[in-house]
């Protein structure tokens, strides 16, 4: 057996080193190279555990409070956002509610994007202010006069997604993060969408970063997690609470898979992106396609602040559009689709493609040819190029009347 102590490796490495290296370690008991997948709940305890605090997290004691493969992703995810910790939780909706609870009290308010993600709106809308006494107003975070506009003396928090799902509205981070700090709150931001090494919302000056680790930070589909970023003063009361007392934890296996997912997660971006580009350039040429919202595409709303937060990279992998038609004519382009895959989720090896009505609450907020159409939300996948325009193309033609 080796003992042979691990690397220290460079802080300063790129973000596609930092994919490789960051939180694997060389396994002291047996010497090997990778961190090995820990499956058991419990480590040993000291000779006399009779003084340990069974809420810390600390010390690996019980895998709700902390475990050799949720620590080493963490300290992946930590370095891979340029922040100083980050806690892992069950789901990026576990991460979402994790920032939320630890962070607002009965009669704070919160000032969110009126686009935000499903689960945020219904956590703003109705179970915080209904059972907790938040309050929450939705707001156009892509104009910052309006969120400052929304700013009362109790805001204690502004969220929004860098790029929203499905809308793709994007907003200015440094703008949004200069307003919050002005009234003394805290700026969090799900950048889901645009993950590293395409944007990094804490050196824009954001708060806390949100992934859903399902999405391109896995990149396989076949793990859930989420993820908050940010300082070890922000984070550690969110462990308490979140992970410890509320029991929001990553299964050991999941977050094995998604340190392994992560390596490549740089390498498979660039795809990912190259493709996004190309997929909506082709939709926005086609007769039979009544929009599409890619903020890559001139005309988008937000298609020069994009430009200038990505550094003229393609602005993520995901868009939305709709045939000219009904509800009919996109299912049928989706049922006639032979490579991309119908189901939910993004940033899979695979497209997938979902046909979403205008409805809810949150849907009178869309842009009007949403409301109208509809929305086929698309999220590019690692196949050849050339077979996803063949496909698209294909489906064109069959679904066209
Ligand atoms: C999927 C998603 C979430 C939720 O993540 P889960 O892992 O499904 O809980 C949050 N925000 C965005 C932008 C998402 O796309």
């Amino acid at each position: 057996m080796s003992t042979r102590p691990d690397k220290e490796r460079p802080e300063t490495l790129a973000v596609a080193s930092q994919a490789v290296h960051a939180g694997n370690a060389v396994d002291p008991g047996t010497g090997a190279i990778r961190t090995p997948l820990v499956l058991a709940n419990s480590y040993a305890l000291p000779d006399d555990p009779s003084q340990l605090s069974w809420s810390s997290f600390d010390t690996p004691l019980y895998t709700r409070n902390s475990g050799a493969n949720q620590l080493a992703l963490q300290r992946k995810l930590a370095r891979l956002e340029g922040g100083e910790d980050a806690v892992v939780l069950a789901s990026g909706v576990a991460a979402l509610h994790a920032v939320f609870f630890t962070l607002l009290r009965t009669g704070d308010h919160a000032v969110v994007s009126d686009v935000t993600y499903e689960a945020v709106w219904r956590l703003f809308a109705d179970i915080l202010p209904a059972r907790y006494g938040v309050e929450a107003t939705f707001v156009d975070t892509s104009d910052p006069d309006a969120v400052r506009a929304a700013i009362r003396p109790t805001t204690k928090l502004v969220h929004t997604e860098v790029v929203a799902n499905p809308t793709t509205r994007v907003c200015d981070i440094g703008a949004l993060a200069e307003i919050a700090h002005a009234a003394g709150a805290l700026l969090s931001v799900d950048s889901t969408f645009t993950p590293p090494p395409l944007y990094r919302p804490l050196a824009a000056g954001a708060d806390l970063v949100v992934h859903s680790l399902t999405k391109f930070v896995n990149g396989h589909g076949d793990a859930m997690g989420g993820v908050v970023i940010g300082a070890t003063e922000l984070l550690d009361p969110l462990r308490a609470d979140a992970m410890v007392d509320v029991g929001g934890v990553i299964s050991p296996f999941n977050a094995w898979l998604i340190s392994r997912g992560a390596i490549t997660l740089p390498l498979r971006l660039r795809q990912h992106l190259a493709s996004a580009r190309r997929v909506a350039e082709f939709l926005a040429s086609r007769p039979e396609v009544a929009y599409v919202a890619y903020p890559g595409l001139v005309g988008h709303p937000q298609h020069e602040l994009a430009a200038r937060l990505f550094a003229g990279e393609p602005p993520g992998a995901v868009m939305a559009f709709a045939l000219d038609g009904d509800a009919d004519r996109q299912n049928r382009f989706v049922a006639d689709l032979r490579v991309i895959t119908s189901a939910v989720s993004v940033g899979h090896d695979e497209s997938l493609i979902v046909h979403v009505g205008p409805h809810g609450a949150r849907a009178a907020h869309w842009p009007e040819e949403f409301r109208r159409y509809g929305h086929l939300r698309l999220s590019v996948g690692l196949e050849d190029p050339d077979d996803l325009l063949a496909d698209l193309a294909a489906a064109l033609e069959t679904a066209t009347p």
